[in-house]
């Protein structure tokens, strides 16, 4: 068999330059390949852009036999192997997408010792004849990557993660290397013991990702607000746009296109080539923007993508990390944007309540929820927050690169809008036992007369009328902050708004409610923003 032009047992540095054309390793790099390379197993927490691949590509070159990588991206390992190839990494592919013929050339490769690295979705370790194939070749390394599908509650699940377990007993001479983006203690912790790698080094990357801007502003008219921020920051950048339903994608997509945005839209519903194609237009193209729901982004190596906005809320702050974590990866200037409101937290607090989940899943869910919204309401550093809540101490208190920094937002002694707000509901259910979602109750606590405010005598509510004090959109805000604090609660289809056991003690004054005042202008100016 040839020898590869790239594996020729050199060192890791000298790997580094000669196949990469790096000048350096970055962070732990070098660490952590040294680890590998040596035969030790690790437990890799970086955050996306960090620098991965490089950690098992490097340990698969330098020590002899075939480095087997595990990955759930079947889509992307076709682009993988080839980028490999084109450095003259001897590389090749397992999975579904094959047929026989492919599959035995890459088995005879295999077996010949003139494969550097082999990607292998996890499917294919269940299968016995799998197994037996790689006992009979030689092994470099075992690398793990996107490890949080082996935890069970991350939203990545995959079952066949769990199987994992089996490498280190049938290979317990070879190092294996488990790889995530996500970084929170219990997916942490569940990764090591579910592999089974108690003894793997641990290495934790910082996940502060300077360059990125972190904005969260009200939404109003989402649509618009979006189309101002492109205008205003990114005409002619290429950059991911997120809503929650397919018909949400497409529609957001069509908009932007008429307003003389190049957008495609990206979702599970598209048909397999439609995707295939939008993905690699993105890839390819500049300034292309991709509208999708989160289908969309896992793996894909695109250094240049200049914002990530978001038009509907992330179910948790590791989902926001993650698809945030998409901009910027070549480390210049970009922005993480969120247009945010009060139809998302009840959106999202009946998508818990209506899931097919058991109970320890919905408060799990829940509390995912309420560290998402408490990022979103803080009036703290949002980067700060961030890493806090990955168990990482920010460097200072504040990053001057997100909007509270930018623009501190205020805050107001809200406990008389609350009770307002509070005491409207208390009164429909005690008087008429009804209740209503915040539409119902801020068109009586603004004492209009509606249609439905006359068909339902709303107006003779002695709470009619009382919050003339306070703008519509700042009613919201408010409805918002309790729900998000969970002054508040929703239920049912309809999302009807429903005292909690916190409220009592804010209706018996035994608690103020400080809330963040909502900006009259939602942007931050722009000098500030492209700083
Ligand atoms: P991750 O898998 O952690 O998201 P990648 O492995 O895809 O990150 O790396 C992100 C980008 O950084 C890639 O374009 C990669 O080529 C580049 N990169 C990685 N390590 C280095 C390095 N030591 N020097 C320069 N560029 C690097
Ligand atoms: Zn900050």
């Amino acid at each position: 068999a040839a020898p590869g032009v790239a594996a020729s047992g050199g060192s890791a540095q000298e790997t580094l330059h000669r196949v990469f054309g790096y000048d350096s390793f970055r962070g732990e790099q070098e660490a952590i390949i040294d680890h590998v390379v040596s035969g030790g197993d690790a437990v890799v927490l970086m955050p996306t852009g960090g620098g991965k691949s490089l950690c098992y590509q490097i340990p698969a070159l330098v020590r002899p036999g075939t480095g087997v990588v595990v990955s759930p991206l079947i889509a992307l390992m076709q682009d993988q192997v080839d980028a490999l190839r084109a450095l003259g990494v001897r590389a090749g592919f397992m999975n579904s997408t094959q047929d026989f013929d492919e599959r035995r050339v890459v088995e005879a490769e295999l077996l010949a010792g003139e494969l550097d690295v082999l990607y292998l979705a996890p499917e294919r370790l269940r299968l016995g004849t799998t197994l037996d194939l790689l006992s009979r070749a030689r092994i470099s390394v075992f690398a793990i990557d996107e490890a949080h599908c082996v935890a069970q509650w991350g939203h990545d699940f995959r079952p066949d993660y769990l199987t994992l377990s089996v490498l280190g007993e049938r290979w317990p001479d070879v190092p294996r290397i488990a790889l995530t983006a996500t970084a929170t203690e219990a997916t942490h912790r569940e990764i090591t013991q579910r592999l089974a790698m108690p003894d793997a080094k641990q290495f934790v990357a910082s996940f502060d990702r300077p360059n990125i801007q972190y904005r969260i502003v009200p939404k109003a008219e989402p649509k618009k607000q979006l189309l101002t921020f492109l205008k205003e920051e990114h005409e002619g950048d290429a950059g991911i746009v997120y809503c929650l339903s397919r018909n949400a994608v497409e529609r957001t997509a069509e908009f932007l296109c008429a307003q003389g945005i190049e957008a495609v839209p990206y979702h599970a519903g598209l048909d397999s080539g439609t995707r295939a194609l939008h993905q690699s237009r993105f890839l390819r193209e500049d300034g292309l923007v991709v509208v999708a729901t989160i289908a969309f982004g896992m793996g894909i190596d695109k250094p240049d993508v200049r914002f990530v906005a978001h038009l509907d809320l992330p179910k948790s702050v590791e989902g926001y990390y993650q698809e945030t974590g998409r901009a910027g990866r070549d480390g210049m200037p970009s922005t993480a944007w969120m247009a945010y409101g009060l139809q998302d937290v009840v959106q999202q607090r009946k998508l818990i309540q209506g899931s097919e989940g058991d109970e320890a899943f919905r408060r799990r869910a829940a509390s995912h929820l309420d560290a998402m919204l408490a990022l979103c309401e803080t009036v703290q550093c949002r980067r700060a927050q961030l890493l806090t809540y990955f168990g990482q101490d920010p460097t200072a208190g504040s990053c001057g690169n997100c909007d509270t920094c930018l623009t501190p937002p205020e805050t107001w002694d809200g406990t008389v809008a609350a009770q307002k707000v509070l005491s409207t509901i208390v009164r429909l259910q005690r008087e008429r036992g009804q209740k209503f979602g915040a539409g119902q109750i801020i068109d009586i606590l603004l004492g209009r007369r509606t249609a439905k405010i006359i068909q339902f005598d709303h107006d003779q509510l002695s709470v009619f009328g009382i919050g003339e004090d306070l703008a519509e959109g700042e009613w919201r805000g408010v409805v918002r902050q309790l729900l998000a604090q969970g002054l508040l609660a929703v239920e049912g289809e309809y999302g009807t708004l429903v005292l909690t056991e916190a409220s009592g003690s804010v209706l018996g004054r035994q608690r103020e409610v400080p809330l963040r005042k909502e900006p009259k202008k939602a942007a931050v100016a722009r000098s500030a923003a492209k700083g």
